[in-house]
């Protein structure tokens, strides 16, 4: 790893410590930081929402990536989280880039990251974003349509262009195929018309959907890769380049195993592209990095009590967060989440069906379209919503004024280089400037 990096991309000049970073004992999680903080803020009126990232998990999930995938290199894909402290982060660690915008490809240079650990995923760019692009060097960029190839011929003629095929997604909680990908019969046109046009194709990509819930729609989309390589050659292209996109499960212990998905990925890379075709294996993770990174506390802002059919009590709780801040992701997830109650009770307590509205004054501003059952709660208590790294503070926006949950940043042992800095504070203790 290049970790001997990260300890200076951490710091910034004249500043001893940044300010959203804190420290991580040994032993220490995100889960146990977001407890602390609220067991701070007891006796505060001020009581927003706050997410905890644990950067150790991040570094985590990277090994794991790579010990279960060993010919795969991850161009980690920016639009899941774009903080600071996470590219920092992958930077020091190696990885690759995934950039959809002129403003991701800008965040990550801006690190000092080479171009050449930059792919430019987004099939459909504006042209003013290409041309940046080719000014700054970035030469990976995908296509999946005509328009482009000509945009790129205009702007960046000396790309690397990447096709990207449609896949089945299917089997994944959110599709990405009605809005991209080519279908395996457009290939072939598409292959010769880059050719015509003097652009190189060095490589394939595809996206079986994000939280994929099948290594089947791997397997079948690296099948039909191998079948649009063999059309690249027939073209005249020199194809040197398999992206399997994202698509990975983030959540820890998710079905099935991130590493029974990888050993079916690695038999279809065995069999469809032998470690001697000399073909260069990528793959664009987002979710499955950043997922279990973060954990949130939400805090209850209002209450009502209403009788359901039946004369049945439901609960509504109105959150400091919600649909317009970092929780967006949620309303399109197949089942709610149920948070932690950061309550005690002397006994256990009775279940209410539950509504989590979010603190915009839109009716459309909830968690999620189902109830979810949770004890009677009173304003000021906290939930926690573990397992919030992923598409949260990167989709949020300040609607009706009210700001996303901050965020800080815990450092734990096992970024190495640091743990000298770290390990001076006690566990748990607040680095805060
Ligand atoms: N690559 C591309 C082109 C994407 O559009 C996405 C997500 O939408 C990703 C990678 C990341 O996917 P995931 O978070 O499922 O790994």
């Amino acid at each position: 790893t290049h970790l001997g990096g990260l300890k200076e991309s951490l710091r910034s000049p004249g500043s001893p410590w940044p300010a959203e970073l804190i420290a991580l004992g040994p032993g220490g999680s995100a889960r146990q930081e977001v407890l602390r903080k609220i067991q701070e803020l007891s006796d505060s009126i001020h009581r927003d929402p706050f997410m905890v990232a644990d950067l150790d998990m991040l570094a985590s999930r990277h090994a794991t990536f790579r010990q279960a995938l060993p010919r795969v290199w991850p161009f980690y894909a920016v639009k899941c989280s774009s903080s600071p402290w996470v590219l920092r982060v992958l930077a020091a660690l190696g990885t690759g880039f995934d950039c959809a915008s002129q403003v991701e490809l800008e965040q990550v240079l801006s690190l000092g990251v080479a171009p050449s650990r930059i792919i430019f995923a987004n099939p459909c760019k504006a042209s003013a974003h290409i041309q940046y692009a080719a000014h700054r060097g970035v030469k990976l960029l995908t296509f999946d349509s005509e328009e482009e190839l000509t945009k790129v011929a205009k702007h960046h003629p000396e790309a690397r262009l990447v096709l990207r095929i449609l896949a089945e997604d299917s089997k994944s909680r959110f599709p990405l195929n009605t809005k991209f990908g080519a279908s395996l019969e457009a290939c072939g046109h598409l292959l010769t018309r880059a050719r015509d046009l003097g652009l190189a194709v060095v490589g394939v990509s595809f996206h079986v959907g994000s939280d994929c819930q099948t290594p089947q729609s791997f397997a079948q989309a690296i099948a039909d890769c191998r079948r649009v390589f063999q059309m690249g050659h027939g073209a005249g292209h020199h194809m040197s380049l398999l992206d399997l996109g994202g698509g990975f499960p983030g959540a820890e212990g998710s079905e099935p195993a991130f590493e029974e998905m990888a050993s079916v990925i690695n038999a279809a890379l065995a069999q469809d592209f032998p470690e001697d075709t000399g073909v260069e294996v990528i793959a664009e993770p987002g979710r499955f990095y950043m997922a279990s990174v973060c954990t949130a506390a939400v805090n209850i802002i209002g209450k009502k009590a209403v009788l359901g059919p039946g004369g049945h009590r439901k609960l509504l709780y109105y959150l400091n967060e919600g649909q317009y801040g970092s929780f967006r992701i949620f309303l399109r997830e197949p089942t709610p989440r149920t948070p932690i109650v950061v309550k005690e009770f002397l006994s256990e307590p009775r279940l209410f069906p539950c509504t989590l509205y979010g603190p915009t004054c839109d009716a459309f501003d909830r968690l999620s379209l189902e109830e979810v059952w949770l004890p009677e709660l009173d304003v000021g208590d906290w939930l926690i919503f573990p397992s919030v790294g992923a598409y949260t503070c990167s989709m949020s926006s300040t609607f009706n004024g009210f700001l996303p949950a901050n965020v800080c940043y815990a450092l734990g042992p096992q970024l190495r280089c640091l743990e000298e800095e770290v390990g001076g504070r006690a566990a748990g203790d607040s680095a805060r400037a």
